[in-house]
């Protein structure tokens, strides 16, 4: 079974993104816990964190189908000391928010070199940032988005991803969320079956099916191997429909939150619609 849903609004208190999702039609939802363009954040209210999940709970929405992003402004991969620790302390708050409202993952970009150190520096120290996260805290999985390559961002080779995995201690509690225009962008190729075929089988083989948590499906405003992060509605934009009609209908992708993070909001019923028609799942 598929469970396919967009990032929505938590404005007003992160007890409203559950109902946003649900007016929207979506079996899965994505969500920032706080503000991702501002390092701190008020803690959640007891209030909130009950109503969070009571909403969720009567809506039906598993832990394992509401995927939460971090925000933009952590770099677990930053070469600087003193801004690596702002980010490591940044993101073990998103963590422990997510442990307080009883969710099981948190989503994020690993990190960029800004040109200071190697690629490979970048991506050791943002598994060792994930080792503390997760050395204190328990239950959530930190799931690791694979970039467009943009500027100096790492992520966007699956073999970046593996090798942050293989440097993790509890592998029980790393994954890797796959977004359909950041791959592209990157140099996979997801515009016809076959292209999907190799590029999921590439990903298998690199970081391992068994590893992954949710997807993001957008389409791309830009070409293959562009490096340049812009999403489009799905069938809109270079990638086109091919790679969402893949998914909705390969059981590989069963049971995970298959989130849209395209950029017209209007759209959404719509999409979550499509998707649901082309998985054969007819939802009431
Ligand atoms: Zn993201
Ligand atoms: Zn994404």
């Amino acid at each position: 079974m598929k469970y396919f849903g967009a990032h929505v609004s938590a404005a007003g208190g992160v007890e409203n993104a559950p109902l946003n999702a649900a007016a929207i039609g979506a079996g899965a939802f994505a969500l920032f816990t706080k503000n991702q363009r501002q390092w701190v954040a008020a803690p959640l209210s007891a209030a909130g964190i009950e109503a969070f999940r009571a909403n969720c709970e009567r809506l039906g929405y598993a832990s394992r189908h509401i995927l939460p992003h971090d925000s933009y402004l952590i770099n677990l991969g930053h070469p600087e000391e003193e801004a690596l620790e702002k980010s490591r302390a940044a993101f073990l708050d998103e963590m422990r928010r997510c442990e307080q409202l009883g969710l099981s993952m948190l989503n994020f970009h690993p990190g960029s070199h800004l040109q200071q150190i190697s690629v490979d520096k970048c991506l050791d120290r943002i598994a060792e940032s994930i080792n503390i996260a997760l050395g204190k805290t328990r239950g959530v999985t930190a799931v690791i988005e694979n970039t467009a390559g943009q500027g100096s961002n790492v992520g966007h080779r699956f073999e970046q991803l593996a090798r942050i995995i293989d440097r993790v201690e509890d592998k029980s509690r790393v994954g890797v969320c796959i977004d359909t225009c950041h791959a592209f962008a990157a140099g996979y190729n997801l515009s016809t079956t076959e292209a999907c075929d190799r590029t999921f089988a590439e990903l298998d083989r690199t970081v391992g099916l068994g590893y992954l948590r949710g997807m993001h499906l957008n389409d791309s405003m830009k070409g293959l191997d562009s490096h340049v992060d812009r999403h489009q509605s799905l069938g809109e934009g270079a990638l086109g429909i091919t790679v969402f009609r893949y998914i909705a209908a390969d059981p590989r992708f069963d049971d995970l939150p298959l989130i849209l993070e395209t950029p017209d909001e209007s759209r959404w019923p719509g999409e979550i619609a499509e998707l649901y028609r082309l998985a054969g799942q007819n939802r009431e």
